[in-house]
């Protein structure tokens, strides 16, 4: 099971860092775009199952974007947010097909809430930390666990580990990682795949796991448990 994946559009780009880091601490992944124009074309690639989305943004405001969404029907849950001057806006935003909105500024707490609330609506749970052999991942704190010891994993090793464990021995190739992590920029996650990998191995090794990281060259990585 993948964790759900949200995109945060916000301009403020200090604001939508601690969303994202937020809500990855919540066990979601984010990722965000700070104008309109790229927050539309990360919804389109479809690899979201929710969006927060600023009204005011540069460019493209956040309801031409919604607009445009709804208009392809494209059906993905988003929160909208909103400045206090903003009143007329929130009903536009909910004419224009938004499923919530929250106004700025807000508390942690509340922005938690919705989220919870929308996702749920998605029907998925998220919530099961995946294990493969000895190793468990700790969706909420980001951790690779064996055992009693455990490693705090960046984003990206965080998302590569979770597709390969999701995948349970299954080969992942090159495409699904950056499909998936690199938001489809090939040469980005050609660069970079194997760098992480070997990240993970020794992070693996650290943790005196069974689980390997086997390289089938040309096609993947898959996990291995040692015997
Ligand atoms: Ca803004």
């Amino acid at each position: 099971m993948f964790v759900i994946r949200i995109l945060v559009v916000e301009d403020e780009v200090g604001l939508a860092d601690a969303i994202s880091e937020i809500l990855r601490r919540e066990g979601f992944m984010a990722d965000t775009a700070n104008d309109g124009k790229t927050g539309l074309e990360k919804a389109l690639t479809g690899k979201f199952d929710c969006m927060i989305l600023d009204i005011m943004l540069p460019g493209m405001n956040g309801l031409d974007v919604l607009s445009y969404l709804r208009v392809k029907e494209i059906e993905i849950p988003v929160l909208l947010l909103t400045a206090k001057s903003e009143i007329d806006d929130k009903i536009k935003g909910l004419d224009c097909g938004a499923d919530d909105y929250l106004t700025k500024p807000f508390v942690t707490g509340e922005l938690l809430a919705r989220i919870r609330a929308m996702t749920r609506r998605l029907g998925t749970v998220p919530d099961i930390n995946p294990k493969f052999g000895d190793i468990t991942l700790e969706l909420k704190k980001g951790e690779l666990i064996c055992g009693t010891g455990s490693v705090v994993l960046g984003r990206k090793e965080f998302q590569m580990m979770e597709l390969l464990v999701s995948s349970a021995g299954q080969i992942v190739t090159k495409e699904v990682f950056a499909d998936k992590i690199w938001n489809g920029d090939y040469e980005g996650a050609y660069n970079n795949v194997e760098v992480y990998i070997s990240f993970l191995r020794k992070k693996l090794q650290s943790l005196k796991s069974k689980v390997q990281i086997k390289t089938r060259r040309g096609i993947g990585y898959c996990l291995e448990v040692m015997g």
